[in-house]
């Protein structure tokens, strides 16, 4: 059986090289004229309305993860994300909604910061168990004075595009969540700044105005994330298959895996594998106008 697929491709308006996209669609027996889709501004698109078959899918797939370079990006959308009925994005914090790592920001005024982000590299790497790997961080936060926390929150810089994502799927009746392997003291002035749906993070252990170097409960892991999705799904009746996920790390890889369409930020080669979509560019409302939002 064949499904539509909506193959979309994006390159900066300034890009002298095509996008490899029609070359792909061409090696499957794919290959036709590109629909009209409405780009955002300083990038180029196309997208191409293909019926695909399983392994023409898997192929096309494939293609995709593999060759989406830094001067492109790529979405692969699914039947299921077609139409109007209500979505859910679900996103990674850290290097996908925003710009920075935001315990590497905490860690820096303790004097820590190499230390922990020679961490976090080896975890996003998929090298170190991400539980683990947050608890030898968060140590490295004991002593910190709590109204830091307020300071850091407000250096965060959003992805570009991600406030036009955010207004586009709000515009269009879609619901957009939060999901960190971070600090909800940190991600909750975040939501509220750019106006989140949900949002889920870690707790950090506070005892008598400092930080202990703990965090409090069960950890947000990569089966945690997707446990969130799952969650607010039922919150908000939303079918697992209309929604998206979006992340650049290893802790993103089931959240990714049982999105609708799961899309690597700038993905790391341990999450590469598992895309629908990938963004070599750094643009996130590339994805709200793959699925036709807000226009
Ligand atoms: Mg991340």
């Amino acid at each position: 059986m064949s499904e539509q697929f909506r193959l979309v491709s994006f390159t900066l308006d300034s890009a002298r090289e095509e996008h490899p996209a029609a070359a792909w669609l061409a090696s499957i027996g794919a290959d036709h004229a590109p629909a009209e889709v409405a780009a955002p501004a300083g990038l180029r698109a196309a997208a191409w309305d293909v019926e695909l078959e399983a392994a023409s899918l898997a192929t096309l797939r494939d293609l995709l993860r593999e060759e989406t370079g830094p001067e492109h990006s790529s979405i692969l959308v699914p039947p299921t994300l077609r139409g109007s009925r209500r979505s859910l994005v679900v996103t990674d914090v850290d290097s996908t909604l925003i710009e920075q790592e935001v315990i590497e920001m905490l860690a820096a005024h303790a004097g820590r910061e190499a230390e922990v982000a020679a961490v976090t590299e080896r975890a996003m790497r998929g090298e170190l168990d991400f539980a683990q790997s947050l608890h030898h961080r968060v140590k490295a936060l004991a002593g910190l004075p709590v109204s830091l926390i307020a300071e850091v929150a407000a250096d965060v810089v959003p992805t570009p595009g991600a406030v036009e994502l955010i207004a586009a799927a709000h515009a269009s009746g879609h619901l957009v969540g939060a999901v960190s392997g971070g600090f909800i003291q940190v991600l909750e002035p975040l939501a509220d700044r750019l106006g989140l749906d949900h949002a889920h993070a870690n707790v950090l252990g506070v005892r008598d105005g400092v930080l202990t170097g703990t965090v409090q409960g069960p950890v947000v892991d990569r089966a945690a994330k997707a446990a969130a999705l799952r969650r607010w799904c039922a919150a908000d009746d939303v079918q697992p298959q209309r929604t998206v996920g979006l992340g650049d790390g290893a802790n993103d890889l089931d959240l990714l895996t049982v999105a609708g369409l799961g899309v690597g930020v700038q993905p790391k080669p341990a999450l590469r594998h598992v895309a629908d979509g990938v963004l070599g560019l750094r643009r996130l409302d590339a994805v709200s106008a793959a699925l036709g939002w807000g226009a």
